[in-house]
């Protein structure tokens, strides 16, 4: 079902098929269906459920997701019909944060966003699918939680709750000190796979992990950088941002993304090389108006230009004010990018002098 953003259907579908490979599922088939309207029970038609049902017993299918975030009821009818787990873009993001998260927060973060997803879905489940699909859906804090009761999931919610005040607290403890300590502060955002990563690391010498995955970033790293001219910054990698990332996500990771707020200067990391990277960039600025992040000053960084092979189009990306092309893999354009940052903390930091008599 076609929703009027930039991306078409077969786009969304092809990222769809990446998550799920993140996720350690193995793609069988990719099928679409153009309806006006979402069915209420099914989602999609009932001769599509037909054939999805042939498809399933012919190939072997044990797991069926969609891109498109389902009602708890269709969710639950769609399993009874076909006999599989089904899952929609939002259950499998989830997944993807569940296994990658490495900080206590951000551990946090899931279990709250998957208990909250899970809540409306609990009771009346005609099958016990917890285990197949590979576990996928299925794993991460909240997995054990899913069999209690309601009750004792929403005092699990406010445990957490309460204790992600306390880390956010401790947090902007350490923010104060910093901003005391006036070292500026720069963050790193920019759809998945942008190369956000690399970047960091190119620029710090720090490894952190880079790879080929959507998501390999889900907890900021904060990592310290020398500019030319000696003067100091704080960099920080955010979480990757990706189309269609549901709404109770982006407020679930609000607070690890307070480094996005609070930062002095935004980094926007685009993969230039990518045929859709326009709508990667709207993707980006519709989370950080969410943020209320969208007035602050940004550098866009086109990177990956080593794998552009026309210059023209590279000079049109960069004739735009305030942007600078790189590539993070090869180092190309890293000192340009460096002195821009340069001047534009030695803006910000004057335009700070003038309000703080
Ligand atoms: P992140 O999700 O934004 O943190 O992206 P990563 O830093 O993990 O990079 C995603 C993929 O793009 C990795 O396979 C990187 O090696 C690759 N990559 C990053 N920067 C460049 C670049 O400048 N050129 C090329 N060719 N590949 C890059």
């Amino acid at each position: 079902i076609e929703k009027d953003t930039g991306w078409n259907i077969s786009d969304s579908l092809k990222e769809l098929a990446q998550l799920a490979e993140t996720a350690g599922a193995q793609v069988v088939d990719i099928i679409s269906q153009r309806r006006e309207r979402p069915d209420a029970a099914f989602f999609i038609g009932r001769g599509k459920v037909h054939e999805i049902n042939l498809l399933r017993q012919s190939k072997d299918i044990n797991l069926i997701i969609f891109d498109d975030e389902l009602s708890p009821a269709q969710q639950r009818n769609l399993e009874q019909a076909l006999g599989v787990k089904v899952l929609d873009r939002t259950a499998l993001i989830l997944d993807i944060f569940a296994q990658r998260a490495r900080t206590r927060e951000g551990k946090l973060q899931v279990e709250l966003a998957q208990l909250r997803y899970n809540l409306p879905r609990l009771g009346g489940q005609g099958l016990v699918l917890s285990r197949l699909g590979g576990g996928i859906g299925t794993r991460g804090p909240g997995e054990t939680k899913l069999e209690v009761d309601k009750r004792r999931i929403r005092e699990r919610i406010a445990d957490i709750e309460a204790e992600i005040e306390q880390i956010k607290k401790h947090r902007s403890l350490h923010r104060e000190r910093r901003q005391r300590a006036h070292v500026p502060t720069l963050a790193l955002v920019g759809y998945t796979n942008a190369g956000k990563s690399t970047l960091l690391n190119t620029l710090t010498n720090a490894s952190v992990l880079a790879e080929d995955k959507l998501f390999a970033t889900l907890d900021p790293t904060t990592r310290r950088l020398k500019l030319p001219n000696g003067q100091e910054a704080l960099l920080t990698d955010t979480v990757g941002f990706i189309q269609k990332l549901p709404h109770q996500l982006i407020a679930a990771f609000r607070a690890t993304l307070e480094e996005v707020v609070y930062a002095d200067l935004l980094l926007h990391i685009v993969d230039a090389s990518h045929p859709r990277y326009e709508e990667q960039m709207d993707s980006v600025f519709e989370v950080l108006r969410e943020l209320q992040a969208d007035t602050k000053d940004i550098i866009t960084v086109f990177n990956k230009i080593d794998k552009i092979e026309n210059p023209n189009i590279i000079a049109r990306l960069v004739r735009e004010s305030g942007s600078v092309a790189i590539s993070a893999l090869t180092g190309l354009g890293i000192d340009s990018l460096l002195e821009q940052v340069q001047n534009k903390l030695r803006i910000i930091t004057t335009d700070v002098c003038l309000v703080i008599p």
